[in-house]
């Protein structure tokens, strides 16, 4: 209701009435207007009606919701559910046109202006997580791999010459990050990491190996990666960037959940500054606890996000979009600074959990010092086994407790990947000395978790050497167990 309205409104409720609710009205006006001229996160996060009612404005502003519209075109947005209608709070027409998934559609004003507006709060988000070089941002929705395959493809046609098609990658396993370059069409070359202590690490001198030998004007980019599994470690993103700058190729920063990592953030920032970063890719559903479905395409350079947006084909859905928006504007720049630093003293805890939880299993946390958001502990004695049944049980125990997340490393695993063969896929390396498990502390991790987490981790360690002793299935009647691989052989055929 606006201001003339609450005027109509005061002789029939009088004016204290009317004058208190006008103010209340005008305090959501304000938040709006704040929201619009300075285009980033709220200090405090808005509550849900205040986003309602202006969500709704919007989608108001779209011509499937004007009140006397008729459409004759074949995208009319027309939608035959009206409970689809209101998963997607009365936005039907996307986001985008044909040629450009950034620009302003004609047809709808108002889901035009959330993307807009998204795209800024993204920026905005991304500084205070601690990419502040970060000139250009897009959110796509596409989840990070196809990201990285647009982002790839964008490189590949505006910025190398003909025929350039290697892409250098120190590697990482995580299925989707290495097919997202073969979608892009491109060669990845996989440049093994160095182990340092029980740490693996970007083995410059390999990096650089593999540019000279291909040939500079022949690489897309170097991939990097910040936010991994550990024992690997976060690329040298600094120093790549760096090699990068001197050779004159692209570089790509696989940031997939590094938005919730400040030291992350950092070492990106620096490497923008000092070197070359082209642009990086960040989940929304990793970073800003949100449903799967988006991914941030952030740049020092707002041309490389312009040309991104400009090789998407066609419209695309909002959905992801609106997530996002509803997330930030509700967490606002305080709840997201909170639950930043809610994860990294939660990531303490969970260390020091897996820290005892080791030593009283005769095992040890592996010492990765520059993994700030996921550890590893040997099971080595745990499991004593090489066979992958028994391996992957322990996992299977865990998961059937409820236990999602934990990731049992068994170092023996070859896996080909589109005709890549990798050797100890999953360990990040050819041959890692030992059998371990993996577990991260994510945003929006509590303490309560942490400690639940640990107390089922132990029980079911012992649980799995209790059956190991006995051979067989004891104890594990519960329905929800999965059958024990010690009890017979027969099992595993
Ligand atoms: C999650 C993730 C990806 C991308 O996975 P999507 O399912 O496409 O979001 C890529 N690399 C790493 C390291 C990841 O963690």
């Amino acid at each position: 209701m606006d201001t003339k309205n609450v005027e109509f409104a005061r002789s029939l409720i009088g004016s204290t009435y009317a004058d208190q609710g006008g103010a209340s009205l005008r305090r959501r006006e304000g938040l709006v207007r704040v929201l619009l001229t300075q285009r980033s996160l709220p200090e405090i996060g808005w509550d849900d009606a205040t986003i309602e009612s202006f969500l709704s404005d919007c989608a108001a502003m779209d011509s499937n919701n004007f009140l006397d519209s008729v459409g004759a075109g074949e995208r009319e947005a027309r939608v035959f559910s009206s409970l689809v209608k209101r998963r997607n709070m009365g936005f039907g027409h996307g986001i985008g046109r044909s040629g450009d998934v950034a620009t302003v559609q004609p047809k709808a004003g108002g889901s035009s202006l959330i993307y807009k507006l998204t795209n800024r709060l993204a920026l905005h988000a991304s500084k205070v997580c601690g990419v502040t070089r970060t000139e250009g941002c897009l959110v796509l929705p596409l989840a990070t791999g196809m990201s990285i395959t647009l982002v790839l493809q964008t490189i590949k046609a505006t910025m190398r010459k003909e025929g350039a098609k290697y892409i250098i990658w120190p590697r990482m396993d995580q299925k989707s990050c290495f097919k997202a370059m073969l979608t892009a069409g491109c060669v990845p070359v996989v440049v093994e990491l160095k182990r340092v202590g029980d740490e693996l690490c970007t083995d410059m001198e390999a990096v650089e190996a593999e540019i000279v030998r291909l040939g500079a004007e022949n690489v897309v980019a170097v991939v990097s990666t910040t936010s991994c599994f550990a024992p690997r470690a976060p690329d040298d993103v600094v120093s790549i960037s760096k090699l990068c700058a001197s050779k004159q190729i692209p570089h790509v920063v696989n940031h997939a959940y590094g938005l919730q990592l400040s030291k992350a953030c950092h070492e990106l920032n620096e490497a923008c500054r000092v070197g070359r970063v082209d642009a990086w890719v960040a989940s929304t559903d990793k970073n800003f606890m949100v449903p799967v479905g988006g991914a941030l395409v952030g740049s020092p350079s707002e041309s490389v996000v312009d040309a991104v947006s400009k090789v998407y084909p066609g419209r695309a859905s909002i959905s992801p979009i609106l997530d996002l928006f509803i997330t930030l504007v509700s967490m606002g720049t305080t709840g997201l600074k909170r639950l930043l630093q809610q994860r990294k003293d939660v990531f303490a805890l969970l260390k020091e959990g897996i820290e005892t939880l080791s030593r009283d299993h005769n095992e040890r946390a592996l010492n990765s010092p520059h993994n700030l958001i996921s550890i590893g502990m040997t099971v080595d004695s745990s499991i004593a086994s090489d066979d992958p049944l028994i391996i992957t049980y322990l996992g299977s125990m865990l998961f059937a407790r409820g236990v999602s997340g934990t990731r049992i490393v068994n170092k023996n695993e070859t896996k080909s990947i589109e005709g890549f063969v990798f050797r100890g896929y999953g360990s990040q390396c050819n041959e890692y000395p030992h059998a371990y498990l993996t577990a991260a502390a994510a945003i929006g991790m509590t303490a309560d978790d942490v400690a639940v987490y640990i107390d089922r981790l132990g029980r079911c360690i012992n649980e799995f050497k209790r059956q190991k002793r006995g051979g067989g299935g004891g104890g594990g009647s519960r329905s929800d167990t999965p059958s024990s691989p010690f009890s017979s052989q027969t099992a595993s055929t």
